[in-house]
């Protein structure tokens, strides 16, 4: 299809970053390009428009999840939440720990940023091993909010992040 095909000519991969051994997906040039923007837009869009009748809020990962997500937000007409980095946001937050490869972060959200029942979709760049979509995921059952799926741009298939998001679904743009 063509705008998928535009945007994964938009997609660079460097070798050994951040450190060695690390094939890194580099998104920017997408964000450079009004057509491949518009692109990635209009998929999830469609994607959204043809799997879920009602999406209350699109919630963003800090922070290239912040790059697509207020984007398509306002396509859909609904709002936009941040989950940002511990440490980040004013007022009551509500806080989920995850697992790095060494040690452990802690993502957060304003703790009246999303209402029980509401149904939404967590938005980030890249999907890898999961646990950074994992924590938005607890993050929304502490808030007693719906989670209907998550949306990427990109998947690292071999990392098998999907399994660890398990029960909700994974839609990504395209495949590595
Ligand atoms: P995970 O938690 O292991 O799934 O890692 C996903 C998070 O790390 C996302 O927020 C991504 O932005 C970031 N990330 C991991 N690998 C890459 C990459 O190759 N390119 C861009 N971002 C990456």
């Amino acid at each position: 299809e063509g705008k998928l095909q535009l945007v994964q000519k938009h997609i660079r991969a460097f070798p050994d970053f951040p450190k060695k051994g690390i094939l890194f997906r580099d998104i920017c040039p997408i964000l450079k390009s009004p057509a491949a923007l518009t692109a990635v837009t209009d998929l999830f869009e469609e994607h959204v428009r043809n799997h879920y009748q009602q999406v209350d809020l699109i919630i963003g990962l800090d922070a290239r999840g912040f790059l697509f997500g207020p984007l398509l937000a306002q396509r859909l007409g609904v709002g936009f939440v941040l989950v940002r980095k511990k440490g980040k946001l004013p007022g009551t937050t509500v806080c989920v720990a995850y697992d790095l490869e060494y040690g452990t972060a802690e993502v957060e959200i304003q703790e009246d940023a999303v209402a029980p029942g509401q149904k939404v979709l967590i938005i980030d760049d890249l999907l890898a091993t999961g646990g950074t979509l994992y924590a938005a995921c607890e993050l929304m059952k502490k808030q007693q909010a719906e989670v209907l799926g998550c949306m990427v741009v990109i998947q690292l298939k071999d990392l098998n992040g999907a399994d660890r998001l398990k029960p909700h679904g994974v839609f990504s743009l395209l495949q590595y």
